[in-house]
């Protein structure tokens, strides 16, 4: 297939180079011109903008962006997709972004006569890396099926979450989940340690009962207690501070748009823009720890 994928950040890159792997043509665009240099050393094809993509030979085209608002620049922008893209295009868009807008954009280029996906994903950028990706899709499920293929080019676990939109709602609930877990772990690690427990007992001790979760188990926030987590390294790495407010910011706002309440996500955002605004937004989520403790 010939593939336009705009968006080459720490996602985006690997994921298009996944496509190119796997015998694809891409077709790519970035703002900054290192990361195109480098899908171009690996065989893509650059363009000069989103418009260019779009009017390139192509049969789906997959964007990576940070936020909302790169999203609309680039599909509705003076030299965005939807002023040139072709209607047989098949519009993925896999950044994480709020439910409204994905469902705005879509409305946009169905209007335009396109069918569009929104498929954001979790796995982290080893995920992207090794392709094994979870992707959460929503849209038609006769579009769902024609993007599977692709999909599973750069993920192993593709869910069709429902109509325009669910997938974002799938993404957003989940890492709402992940934020107050995280906090949860944090705050029951460092009070088990203060009051004189070795941190890997306890872990284990709360990975065979009813504490367990993925923060305690697979990504613990206490240093050296999981080799392979951030906290083992310093922070370094992994899913960022700013990322997980940024995600939290998004439950909250579609949770004020359904009028429905989320007391320990709106929580939780407070307690990352607090270590964010003290400086933290680039450490790995988990380092919220430090809020608790000296650690
Ligand atoms: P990133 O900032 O590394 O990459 C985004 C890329 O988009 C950058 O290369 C940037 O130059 C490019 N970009 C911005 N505006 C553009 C425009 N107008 N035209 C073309 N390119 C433009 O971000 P990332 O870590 O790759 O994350 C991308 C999305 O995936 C975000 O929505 C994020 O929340 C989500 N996500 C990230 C992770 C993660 O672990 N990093 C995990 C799951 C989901």
């Amino acid at each position: 297939m010939n593939i336009g994928f705009i968006g080459l950040g720490h996602m985006g890159a690997p994921m298009a180079l996944n496509l190119l792997k796997a015998g694809h043509q891409v077709y790519v665009y970035d703002l900054v011109e290192s990361a195109v240099q480098m899908l171009e050393a690996s065989g893509a094809i650059r363009a000069a903008s989103p418009a260019k993509v779009a009017s390139s030979e192509i049969d789906m085209l997959i964007t990576m962006l940070p936020a909302a608002a790169h999203v609309k620049q680039v599909y509705l922008g003076e030299e965005g997709v939807l002023a040139a893209v072709g209607k047989h295009v098949l519009l993925i868009d896999s950044s994480t972004i709020d439910p409204q807008t994905a469902r705005d954009v879509a409305a946009q280029a169905t209007a335009h006569g396109n069918a569009m996906l929104d498929a954001p994903v979790s796995g982290g950028t080893g995920g992207a890396q090794a392709g094994t990706l979870t992707f959460m899709v929503g849209g038609e499920k006769n579009v769902f099926d024609k993007a599977l293929p692709v999909l599973e080019t750069m993920g192993k676990n593709i869910v069709y979450c429902g109509g325009t939109g669910n997938g974002q709602v799938a993404k957003v609930a989940n890492n709402m989940l992940l934020g107050i877990s995280m906090i949860g772990a944090a705050e029951a690690m460092n009070l088990g340690v203060s009051l004189g427990m070795d941190p890997k007992i306890l872990a284990g001790i709360i990975n065979t009962s009813s504490g367990r979760c993925w923060s305690t188990e697979v990504y613990n926030p206490y240093p050296g207690v999981v080799e392979t987590a951030p906290a083992s390294k310093g922070y370094a790495g992994g899913f960022g501070a700013d990322l997980m407010l940024k995600d939290l910011g998004l439950a909250t706002e579609a949770a004020k748009a359904a009028k429905v309440p989320v007391v320990l996500g709106a929580a939780a955002q407070q307690l990352y823009q607090t270590f964010s605004a003290q400086g933290n937004g680039q450490l790995d989520f988990s380092a919220i720890i430090k809020l608790f403790s000296a650690k």
